[in-house]
């Protein structure tokens, strides 16, 4: 039986006391929360803030991205060490965004999701088609690309969670259908299985894309999708929160 995830990714939004408002919301509103896990996302300037406001509760933190060495001349970048330090359990990696404005490919990713596991960090690798390759008919060629760069060479542990993210409902509204949505995860779980066998039943796939309060309903009642991956809505206490609260 897989375990709920509901993650927040706070992308490049709120000061340090913002965040701590949020991160207590949360903490507060999560208290009672069972079977599954909440995830938040803070910029890197209050990860160790809102670790502090998290610390003893069920609430994990995340880093939005990391480099892929401990230490070095990379100004500007932050270390899988320093995610540790600073409470992090969680750390996305391959979100959209990083790989249309900064230039992350598939080899990045496969570098950073390496060395996220290998330093006790959980990678939630993310993965999509954009809304041209939806309409050319190469979803799935996209998104087994992005998994087998990304897993490439890396041993079965259900550490590693997926985030299917079709670019085009990113923070547009238009959430993907049910439907749309669980043919997705599904491939995604049949190429994990081809991968590592029977354990690709213990890995949670998360869907990512527009998910509020009030759609996640049905999309949490598919099959494969265990959990949400969440930009907007996950910077209001109330709109998180009730996503939250819609897990089985
Ligand atoms: C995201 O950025 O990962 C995301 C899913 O954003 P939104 O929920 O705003 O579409």
């Amino acid at each position: 039986m897989r375990q709920w995830i509901v993650a927040g990714n706070w992308k490049m939004n709120n000061t340090l006391a913002e965040s701590l408002d949020l991160a207590s919301a949360i903490k507060e509103g999560a208290r009672d929360v069972k079977g599954g896990e909440v995830v938040v996302s803070p910029p890197f300037t209050a990860l160790v803030g809102v670790g502090q406001v998290l610390k003893g509760t069920g609430v994990a933190l995340a880093a939005q991205n990391m480099h892929s060495e401990d230490k070095g001349a990379f100004t500007g970048e932050v270390s899988p060490v320093m995610l540790k330090d600073a409470g992090c359990t969680y750390v996305i990696l391959g979100h959209s965004e990083r790989r249309k404005y900064f230039g992350e490919s598939d080899e990045s990713v496969h570098a950073k999701v390496q060395k996220a596991l290998a330093s006790g960090l959980k990678p939630i690798v993310c993965v999509g088609e954009t809304e041209e390759e939806r309409a050319e008919g190469v979803t799935q060629s996209v998104i087994e690309r992005q998994i087998r760069g990304a897993l490439a060479g890396v041993s079965f542990t259900d550490d590693i969670v997926i985030a299917y993210e079709p670019v085009w409902a990113i923070g547009t509204g238009k959430v993907a259908t049910p439907e749309q949505a669980q043919q997705a995860h599904a491939f995604i779980r049949g190429l994990l299985r081809e991968r590592y066998g029977a354990s690709a039943e213990s890995v949670r796939i998360l869907y990512g894309g527009s998910v509020t309060r009030e759609n996640i309903g049905e999309l949490i009642a598919m099959e494969d999708i265990d959990g949400a991956l969440v930009g907007g809505a996950s910077l209001k206490p109330e709109g998180f929160l009730g996503i939250v609260n819609k897990m089985p």
